[in-house]
């Protein structure tokens, strides 16, 4: 999902159709300030067996996820169709570091290429990568998984001690405000 590999020149987008896209209240704010849309037009709320937002005390955990759209195989709602079943991400500047940080992550503080990518560790070539740029971006998605955490906690405290039910419209509105160390965008 980078332009910085050569593995995505001939992407046809199957890891923004396949893959459940998890994200933190970081990048909801960035997609929400890179785009001027809702956290509603562009997210959906999944039962999760991580930590997450609950609507009622004792209810379900929701994690966020990327919304899909139309039907099987279309895929992310950013995802754009190109010319010769390519496909793009439409927010590149603002996508989920999730995304820009794919296919890599941190093994005991390497960065290294995931084994378990959809179109296979041999699409990429490591070397031609900007790994301390990567680095950096994954060091930034530590960072929001923290700062996500604790959004959580600060709103199931909420929820809990409201005593009634709140609406995902409310939630929405919450990850819009909630203290962030600094709404930035991927740097891959
Ligand atoms: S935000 Fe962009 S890169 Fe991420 S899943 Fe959606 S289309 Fe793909």
């Amino acid at each position: 999902m980078s332009a910085a590999s050569a593995g995505c020149a001939g992407c046809a987008g199957q890891c923004c159709r396949k893959y459940r896209v998890g994200v933190t209240v970081r990048d909801v704010q960035v997609l929400a300030e890179g785009t001027a849309m809702h956290p509603g037009d562009f997210l959906r709320l999944l039962d999760t067996d991580k930590d997450g937002f609950r609507l009622k005390a004792g209810g379900p955990a929701k994690g966020l996820y990327m919304q899909h759209v139309g039907g099987k195989g279309s895929g992310c709602v950013f995802l754009m169709e190109i010319a010769s079943g390519k496909a793009r991400c439409g927010v590149y500047a603002h996508r989920p570091l999730v995304c820009s940080n794919f296919p890599l992550s941190l093994q005991r503080s390497v960065v290294t290429l995931r084994e378990d990518t959809l179109c296979g560790p041999d699409s990429w070539n490591l070397a031609a990568m900007d790994l301390p740029a990567y680095r950096r971006d994954l060091l930034r998605d530590k960072d929001a998984k923290v700062e996500h955490r604790q959004a959580i906690e600060t709103w199931n405290e909420r929820v809990d001690a409201s005593g009634r039910e709140a609406t995902p419209e409310e939630l929405y509105d919450y990850l819009l405000t909630c203290p962030i160390k600094a709404a930035e965008g991927p740097t891959v």
